[in-house]
């Protein structure tokens, strides 16, 4: 295998470094060609030393000068603002894209990505999220492969492989059920930002420990399943396995189930998308049958978590749904984060917005940004209140 060249969207987050991990671990197979950050310019001033990129971008045009004027001795190019994120992803200088920024704020980048038909390793949900249909067909047209990071796409994608005229009965994603599970109202009504912070079985940034805990994550995974694996709302099941060995599977029309096991970390998925169609060998913990000897399985409690039953009624409504929910659900996850709302309050935020914002059968692309941002309007202004 040549050296891949690696774009890094989001290279300081939970999903980056690990990503940066696998790169400097395997320094013969990947480069990080660029990385890019929206404040941690500190960070990214040290990756970039470390990986010696050929760009970087800094979100936050104020931290222009530093990143600059820290990385003047050397030939990385520095590049500042929203617009340069979309520009530099436009740029025919890698051979992969790690799309590990966080939130609505990924979808552009990595639709310039695919418009110059660079293969995409997917980690920002969101992006199916909001834009599934458009984002899918952008990557058809332009033959674009779009390899899943998220662990249970990832679990799905794994066991799709040599099944390509086989068709599929159902998915069935594994949710732990967070650090809340078995948890009812009266206890959730005064669970705390620091509480939801702690996952049991994965370390994450912010916003998606947050939907880990109110099971928005899976109901955004359930849409994200539906637009990389081709789905009907239906053929979409979600099981609790707080033991996250399983990390998902697939069964097909014989009625056999495929599953995809290993510890729960990260870095292989992210290893798995980076080498793909290749498996490079690493020397992670392996899973050990006698320490977790029993696997478990329950139904999510949809009636408790009901951030679950939103996102399963936006996957079944379709259209501008999905993007209505995401960005209600951006708000009133970094409302909580703030301390500005609490735990409870996060699903009326989502509940309200998707019953006041218009909805579109068939958006455009400027229709989903249009709703996005009528949804994050109305959802900050319930905030406010
Ligand atoms: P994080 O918060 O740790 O990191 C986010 C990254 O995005 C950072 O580098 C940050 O600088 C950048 N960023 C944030 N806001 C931005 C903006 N407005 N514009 C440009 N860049 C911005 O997040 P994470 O946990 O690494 O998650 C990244 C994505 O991967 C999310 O979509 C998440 O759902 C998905 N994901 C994460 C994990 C995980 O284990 N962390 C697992 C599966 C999927
Ligand atoms: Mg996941």
């Amino acid at each position: 295998m040549s050296q891949k060249r690696i774009a890094i969207f989001g290279s300081t987050g939970s999903i980056g470094t690990q990503a940066l991990e696998v790169i400097a671990a395997n320094p013969n197979l990947f480069s990080a060609e660029i990385l890019t950050a929206q404040t941690n310019e500190e960070l990214l001033i040290t990756q970039a030393l470390q990986f010696n990129p050929n760009i970087v971008v800094i979100g936050d045009e104020k931290k222009y000068n530093k990143v600059k004027s820290a990385l003047e001795k050397t030939h990385i190019k520095v590049f500042a603002g929203e617009i340069a994120l979309e520009e530099v992803a436009a740029m025919d200088c890698y051979d992969l894209m790690l799309a590990a920024i966080v939130g609505y704020a990924g979808l552009k980048p990595t639709l310039q990505a695919l418009e110059i038909g660079k293969p995409i390793a997917l980690a920002n949900k969101e992006t199916l999220v909001v834009a599934g249909d458009i984002v899918m067909q952008k990557a058809i047209e332009k033959r674009a492969a779009v390899i899943p990071v998220d662990s249970e796409h990832s679990a799905i994608f794994q066991c799709l492989v040599g099944e390509t005229r086989n068709k599929i009965e159902q998915v069935i994603l594994t949710a732990s059920g967070g650090p809340f599970r078995g948890k009812k109202p009266n206890f959730l009504v005064n669970v705390k930002r620091d509480h939801a912070l702690q996952h049991p079985n994965w370390t994450m940034g912010a916003k998606i420990t947050i939907d880990s805990a109110t099971l928005m994550n899976k109901g955004l995974e359930m849409i994200e399943a539906k637009w990389l694996f081709n789905l009907k709302p239906d053929q979409i099941k979600v099981v609790v396995h707080p033991q996250s060995i399983i990390h998902s599977m697939v069964q097909f029309e014989d009625g056999s189930i495929k599953s995809q096991m290993g510890l729960p970390d990260m870095k292989l998925p992210i290893q798995y998308a980076l080498a793909f169609p290749q498996r490079i060998p690493n020397d992670l913990p392996r899973y050990n049958f006698k320490s977790v000897s029993t696997l478990t399985f329950e139904e999510p409690d949809l009636k408790t978590f009901r951030n679950l039953a939103l996102a399963i009624e936006a996957l079944n409504k379709g259209g501008n749904m999905p993007s209505i929910l995401n960005a209600a659900n951006e708000i009133a996850v970094y409302a909580f984060l703030r301390n500005r709302i609490g735990f409870l309050d996060m699903t009326e935020v989502v509940e309200q917005t998707m019953s006041k914002v218009a909805f579109i059968e068939s958006p455009t692309l400027d229709e989903y940004f249009e709703s996005d941002g009528e949804a994050r309007s109305f959802a900050a202004s319930l905030i406010q209140m």
